[in-house]
């Protein structure tokens, strides 16, 4: 229609090299790699050892994107994250990227794609978001693998002293279903096995993966896996993975999804695609490995948390740079006029219409959302540059009045981003306060908010009132016999992954801004055994999530040669 391009669009018509030839100047060998066609490619083990210990020859800044409180729409972190990378190298740094594999579940549902999007993609798109190298696949496998091991001990062996009203280990699937969301099985009489309640997880969910993205190797990846615990019997000690023989068969599933995948954006940098934990019971971020790999190549990685700040960024601190043992030298903190709009008219559920109408007024009403945001950030002891990632819509006025709220009221860095529709042109203010808050910033200064020894309530309550404002935490329900066993199973020194709802800082979806005067409420906590970090479970969250009546799917299509259409 002679308007801005689609997604798909931009990459269809986007000039790709042979990833190969990408990686080459970055240090790759051929032998490094396994190519899934011309375009994605797998790195081997050696290649992952070689790079990882080249680390000690960079400079290994690590700048994490995080975001306001989003609409359900996205904000654009993958846009920005993609487009910084894309930015630090056009002004002549060395940057890697690194983000999360897309998941079936939101590209069909309402959110679309996650490999970026305008001119700021990770490539080929249409790949990356529907089976890519298979790692999801391999994934979901591996997942089932063990619930059918575990079932078939429960079902046919009478020395198996399960207690089948505590098993732990539900199903896993890549689509938004919820009608598998609570789920009998074992019915079909004697045959059948054991009939009882059970439910689906999206595998993005599912503790293997949060496993995959912190393993450091095979090696560690079968420890972890190991570990993880599946059921307790009626003695209330743990069952695990490694009880029902399934560690060895599991890890071989994985034998090619814990190799992480490289493919390149527009501008031909490359980028790791690899792994994709939620980031409510799980930490949220790309694997480890293709950190500590990516840390090998450039001077810089740029890399993604989910959702809001007080989900992904406050996981990564305080979890995956505790259990990997890295620094972040730059936060940057992606805003958008329509988030602020929507926090400012308190919208629940949202309106984008709406949203799109309203002006200056209710943008300044939703100042508080990013305030908090800001001040949480900078209690990591890391600098802060906020990315104003203009939409289209957005009038000068209103990105004016973010801008000066920003350096006047907040005294934190801030710069427009243009990224999504210049590319790397449209990033050049936003990468350059980024090299400056990495030079200006001191590693010594950065720290997690609350020790490893600490007690599991006063890590809780630590996150819960210094991030997400609430007065004080109420534990409810069976949380208090949780903690207790968690402490008789020796889990008392892990720290503690929030599952809470992404779209509000505090635990209740329909409030906005900078929620005060609440009380988190905890109700359940249990183990993840491999990955290594406690769960606590807060308000209503789904790790099964459902597809609206009419979901992004409806509009996708396929025509007799091949070409796509509808996705995003
Ligand atoms: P997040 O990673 O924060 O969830 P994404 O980067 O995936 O968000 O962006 C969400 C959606 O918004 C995507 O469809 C993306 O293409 C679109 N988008 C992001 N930034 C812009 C922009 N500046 N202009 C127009 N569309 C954008
Ligand atoms: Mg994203």
């Amino acid at each position: 229609d002679g308007g801005f391009p689609t997604d798909y669009e931009i990459a269809k018509d986007a000039e790709k090299e042979p990833i190969k030839d990408v990686l080459e100047p970055w240090g790759i060998d051929n032998d490094d790699i396994e190519l899934y066609g011309d375009y994605k490619a797998k790195l081997s083990h050696e290649g992952v050892d070689r790079l990882r210990d080249n680390a000690e020859n960079k400079e290994g800044n690590l700048v994490l994107v995080t975001g306001m409180t989003p609409t359900p729409m996205g904000e654009g972190k993958t846009v920005t994250t993609v487009g910084l990378g894309q930015t630090l190298n056009h002004v002549g740094e060395d940057a890697m990227i690194a983000i999360r594999e897309p998941s079936l579940g939101p590209v069909f549902g309402v959110k679309g794609g996650a490999a970026g999007g305008g001119y700021s993609q990770v490539l080929p798109m249409e790949d990356i978001n529907l089976h890519f190298t298979g790692d999801l696949h391999a994934l979901t496998s591996a997942h089932n693998l063990i619930a059918a091991m575990l079932d078939a001990k429960i079902s046919q062996d009478d020395e198996f002293d399960v207690d089948i009203n505590d098993v732990a280990w539900p199903r896993a699937m890549d689509m938004n279903e919820r009608a598998l969301r609570d789920i009998v099985v074992g019915l079909g009489g004697k045959s059948g096995g054991t009939p009882r309640e059970s439910r689906f997880l999206l595998t993005a969910a599912s503790e293997l993966m949060a496993v995959l993205c912190l393993a450091e190797d095979l090696a560690d990846l079968k420890e972890r896996i190991a570990r993880i615990i599946v059921a307790y019997d009626t003695d209330g000690e743990p069952i695990t993975v490694d009880d029902v023989d399934a560690t060895g068969p599991a890890a071989m599933l994985l034998k090619d999804a814990i190799k992480p995948n490289l493919v390149q954006t527009i501008e031909g940098t490359p980028a790791f695609v690899h792994g994709g934990p939620f980031a409510n019971i799980a930490h949220g971020t790309n694997s480890l490995i293709a950190d500590k790999t990516a840390f090998g190549m450039g001077d810089y990685l740029v890399t993604e948390a989910g959702f809001g700040s007080d989900l992904g960024a406050e996981k990564f601190m305080n979890i995956v740079c505790r259990l990997g043992d890295m620094t972040p030298n730059a936060v940057v903190l992606v805003s958008t006029v329509r988030a602020l709009k929507y926090h400012g008219m308190g919208m629940w559920p949202a309106d984008l219409e709406e949203v799109k109408e309203a002006g200056v007024d209710e943008l300044e009403a939703g100042f508080a959302n990013l305030d908090k945001h800001v001040r949480n950030l900078q209690k990591f002891g890391v600098p802060v540059v906020v990315a104003l990632n203009r939409f289209p819509d957005d009038t000068d006025e209103e990105v004016q009045a973010v801008l000066d709220h920003c350096r006047e009221d907040l005294g934190v860095r801030i710069a427009e981003s243009n990224v999504f529709a210049e590319g790397s042109e449209g990033g050049v203010d936003l990468a350059e306060n980024v090299v400056e808050a990495v030079d200006e910033g001191d590693e010594d200064e950065f720290d997690h908010l609350y020790p490893d020894d600490a007690p599991i309530k006063e890590k809780i309550e630590t996150v819960a009132t210094e991030v997400y404002g609430a007065d004080g935490v109420n534990f409810t329900g069976g949380a208090e016999d949780d903690i207790e066993r968690l402490n008789d199973l020796g889990f008392d020194d892990a720290p503690v992954c929030l599952s809470k709802t992404f779209h509000s800082l505090s635990d209740d979806p329909s409030k906005k801004g900078a929620p005060e005067g609440w009380e988190l409420e905890v109700r359940e906590l249990y183990p993840s055994a491999g990955a290594g970090f406690i769960v606590a479970l807060t308000g209503d969250v789904l790790d099964m999530p459902g597809l609206p009546a009419t979901p992004a799917a409806a509009g996708m299509d396929i025509d007799e040669d091949g070409n796509i259409s509808g996705l995003f």
